[in-house]
């Protein structure tokens, strides 16, 4: 296997698995995702070893590169930030790579949203509030279908871990409180969370847009909506004294 997708993770250079790391370390050829992945994980590669930023590159020269590394006998990592599973844009690459009949492996790596969550110290799935997540983010450039609107999403009252949408953070607050969560909902602002410059930004659907204002938040930055955030919530049935599972008896 000469081709390796890999979660960089949300920014801390220890937050990349060690499998990720491991390849990092032997890699030929790094292409990484300039504007969100941490140049410091570049410093593991090796002396010698090319390293790409596709921020300024289109797809078809990503998978130049790749394809002309592979044929050079070269390992490669293509280095994306958090999971690449989530926004990254890898189908495409993926299907090209199928394309030209060149095998890859995929190495999942800690997504932002995870991150923004151990930044908060808080738990998404409270029990009798929310036992559901939804990971999504407003319209913008690329399009989000009519079902998916945050509008229509926010009838659910569950978490929700916003991505891409700081900047436009009136638009997402208007459509949560007309799709129905109260105003008095909590939302939580985490600005590159695991980064040394980590920001966290607590308040109301209602009044974060006032509280925000002189923050100079306007992208690297999760929105988490939820009544997680601020509540009385049932204890967790796992840990219960008098409830059995398959690894402990009710006492
Ligand atoms: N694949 C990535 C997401 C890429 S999309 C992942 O799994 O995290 C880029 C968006 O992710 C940003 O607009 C922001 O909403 C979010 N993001 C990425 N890194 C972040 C960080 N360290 N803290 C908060 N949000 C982050």
């Amino acid at each position: 296997m000469q081709v390796f997708i890999v979660g960089a993770g949300p920014g801390d250079p220890e937050l990349i698995t060690v499998k990720g790391q491991k390849l990092l370390q032997t890699a030929d050829v790094v292409i990484y995702a300039g504007s969100l992945v941490n140049p410091a994980l570049l410093e593991m590669t090796k002396t010698g070893t090319e390293i790409h930023n596709s921020a300024s590159m289109t797809l078809p020269e990503v998978i130049d590169t790749i394809v002309d590394a592979v044929g050079k006998g070269k390992q490669v990592v293509r280095l994306h930030t958090g999971d690449p599973s989530i926004y990254g844009a890898i189908q495409e690459q993926m299907d090209a790579l199928k394309k030209h009949k060149i095998d890859f492996k995929v190495i999942p790596g800690v997504s932002s949203f995870l991150a923004t969550a151990a930044a908060l110290k808080q738990e998404y799935t409270l029990p009798e509030i929310s036992q559901t997540v939804i990971i999504t983010r407003n319209e913008g450039r690329t399009p989000v279908p009519e079902k998916e609107k945050l509008r229509s999403l926010a009838a659910h009252g569950a978490t929700m871990c916003i991505f891409l949408s700081v900047h436009m953070l009136s638009d997402v607050v208007k459509e949560l409180i007309d799709g129905g969560y109260e105003k008095s909902t909590p939302i939580a602002i985490v600005q590159k969370a695991s980064w040394p410059e980590e920001k966290i930004i607590r308040s109301t659907l209602e009044k974060i847009i006032d509280e925000i204002k002189n923050e100079n938040i306007t992208r690297t930055a999760m929105i988490v909506v939820s009544r997680c955030l601020d509540t009385d919530y049932a204890l967790s049935r796992l840990y219960a004294p008098e409830f059995s599972h398959m690894y402990r008896n009710a006492k």
